[in-house]
């Protein structure tokens, strides 16, 4: 089996989970910044954050041979502070053109308010301006069909942005729809309770297709699983999914996503 892990949240993770998750197959990871479980009490805590997505984690991963990716942004969470926000808003530019950063991500809402949704607009004019792909957070529970619909109305009013370059991730049964048919692609998260577990996420594919769709672990600082995508891969084979469209949902769509970032690049051995 071969998987790319496009959402997992290195920096909470220890060595033991890269070396499963090469095992497992893993032929490359990407880290979108997020909320560290906590929040941050200045924009230097953000610098530092970027240098440890930019430079630190993709030493560590490397000691694994895994090739490790980032994108960049401040979470929506803690967009809600908008002074801080645009301070760290200024500094991504810094970053932008170093040789592993893909695009802003991951943006979007967190409780669908007006300052949010400012920074949000920011976030995505900050990408169109450079060029950047997108990758989009979406609400909890309550707050996601709404948050969702905002996210994707405030980047279709951006006319610089081309769907296919964003990726709204989190989708659920009631926003996979929404995403796919703005033209965007859509990401489901696998957590062993909230957002998609596997037999979830394996009715969405069966409902919807494998098209414009990926699936990730978030493996983050909370209750996440990093083989969360070759464990799910192994569930769609018992349900009798064949290795040709397992192999396309958890790589080669992936593969060809993250691939419109010339940036992005798979080890030649696969
Ligand atoms: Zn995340």
């Amino acid at each position: 089996m071969r998987f790319i892990e496009p959402h997992g949240h290195m920096v909470s993770r220890v060595t033991d989970d890269y070396l499963d998750m090469v095992t497992a197959g893993c032929a490359a990871v990407c880290e979108p910044a997020f909320w560290a479980g906590f929040d941050r009490s200045s924009a230097q805590g953000f610098y530092d954050y970027f240098c440890q997505l930019t430079e630190h984690e993709p030493k560590r991963a490397a000691k694994f041979g895994l090739p490790h990716y980032t994108w960049l942004c401040i979470n929506p969470k803690e967009s809600e502070n908008v002074t801080l926000a645009e301070e760290v808003l200024a500094i991504i530019p810094d970053f932008i053109n170093r040789p592993t950063v893909l695009g802003i991500g991951e943006i979007g809402l967190n409780k669908n308010t007006r300052n949010e949704l400012k920074i949000l607009e920011q976030h995505i004019d900050l990408a169109a301006r450079h060029d950047q792909l997108i990758l989009v957070h979406t609400p909890h529970l309550e707050d996601k069909l709404k948050g969702t619909r905002l996210i994707v109305d405030a980047i279709r009013n951006e006319t610089r942005i081309r769907p296919e370059r964003v990726i709204i991730d989190h989708v659920e049964e009631h926003t996979v729809r929404i995403a796919l048919d703005a033209g965007f692609w859509a990401g489901m998260t696998l957590y062993p309770e909230s957002k998609c577990t596997a037999p979830r996420a394996i009715d969405l594919v069966e409902n919807y297709g494998n098209e414009r769709l990926w699936m990730n672990s978030a493996c983050d600082w909370g209750v996440s699983v990093p083989l969360a995508v070759p464990r799910t891969a192994l569930e769609m084979r018992r349900r009798g999914h064949s290795l040709e469209a397992i192999d396309k949902l958890i790589f080669q769509n992936p593969a060809r996503f993250l691939g419109q970032c010339p940036k992005f690049k798979l080890p030649t051995t696969l």
